[in-house]
């Protein structure tokens, strides 16, 4: 049997228009570079179609009334926010993504390890903005949480920090919410600091991990070893809700990380084996990404995730980082490091 790969091609509207920097049209040139390319990974895929989700579904993390206002937004192409606005299509895509994310999340927990295009995670209960509409990774989680299970880790690599999946959980210690993003001084949404950890009952199992710019590859594993894979063994989840595309990558035109493909990839692979080695399933969510490269660093989330070690390459070389600056972004990534273990140590003996 494959693994659960979940797809429509109706997510091609997800789109926000010919000018935005999210194009609808990545999700079928993905399927095609990957079958094209990578026949025999391709193979290794059980595709599987998504049904929509309902507005039952939805309102486990969203308002009735918020729905209402989207629904009544599209209708005349009306903005969420400054950057994202509602074409006809949208919504519809929106809910497939949504039933693609909760199918995928349950398959993984049948099967070990599930795929999809998913990591809507910038809308929130009652808001949308950052060209998502509704959240996916949350509403996949909050269904998990209604079918029982009640340790549920949500591991977002996405370069934006997941403020909406953030605040539909932040006081609810039954879902560890761990973010590593870039410096949120540094790229929207600005929030995201090592200093908050949740609220009430919630407080130490909101995680976020302010990047610097230009870490690369080498600063992620510090994050993993230092904070991430300590946490995995603490917390014991019983899945792993992945999300995060290629917008790590140093080509991306949105964002300043410094990943290369190799990292991306290895990112990824070495969360796979984490979650095998401690026996948890894992879904993994992409579908982020800017600039002419996206797809590429999905495949490069694809071969770290199945493991393997097909070649990618980009065009672009990387800018040159002398070492006196590669020596100043570990010394911010460590303090940074520090600081975020006191900031939870009251929670976590671990730390
Ligand atoms: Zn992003």
């Amino acid at each position: 049997m494959g693994i659960p790969f979940f797809y429509h091609t109706d997510f091609a509207s997800y789109d926000f228009g010919p000018s935005h920097p999210f194009q609808g049209s990545r999700f079928d040139r993905f399927m095609q570079e990957l079958a094209e390319r990578f026949p025999a990974v391709f193979a290794r895929l059980d595709i599987m179609q998504p049904q929509p989700a309902g507005n039952e579904l939805l309102e486990l993390v969203h308002d009735r009334s918020y729905i209402d206002r989207v629904i009544a937004l599209e209708k005349r192409r009306g903005y969420l926010s400054v950057d994202t606005q509602l074409l006809p299509g949208s919504i519809d895509a929106a809910r497939l993504i949504v039933g693609a994310s909760t199918a995928a999340a349950r398959e993984a927990l049948r099967t070990g390890l599930a795929l999809g295009f998913g990591g809507l995670h910038h809308a929130g209960p009652d808001y949308g903005e950052g060209f998502c509409i509704f959240n996916d990774v949350a509403v996949a989680a909050a269904a998990l949480l209604k079918d029982g299970k009640d340790r549920i880790l949500i591991l977002d690599t996405d370069a934006h920090q997941g403020n909406g999946t953030m605040d539909v959980f932040i006081e609810d210690p039954r879902v560890l919410f761990i973010s590593l993003h870039q410096d949120p001084r540094t790229l929207y949404p600005g929030r995201g600091y090592a200093d908050e950890v949740g609220e009430g009952a919630g407080k130490g199992y909101t995680v976020n991990i302010p990047m610097p710019t230009l870490s690369g590859g080498s600063m992620y594993d510090l994050a993993l070893d230092e904070i991430v894979f300590p946490l995995i063994d603490a917390f014991k989840p019983e899945i792993i809700i992945r999300n995060g595309g290629s917008d790590p990558l140093y080509t991306d035109t949105l964002t300043n990380l410094g990943l290369t493909l190799d990292d991306l990839s290895r990112l990824m692979r070495r969360i796979a084996e984490k979650a095998k080695a401690a026996n948890v399933p894992l879904v993994d969510l992409f579908l982020s990404g800017y600039g002419p490269y996206v797809t590429e660093g999905w495949l490069a989330i694809l071969r770290g995730t199945l493991g393997e070690s097909f070649e990618l390459s980009l065009p672009e070389q990387m800018k040159f980082i002398p070492p006196e600056d590669r020596a100043r972004i570990e010394r911010v990534t460590r303090a940074m490091i520090e600081y975020l273990r006191a900031n939870l140590r009251p929670y976590w003996s671990i730390f």
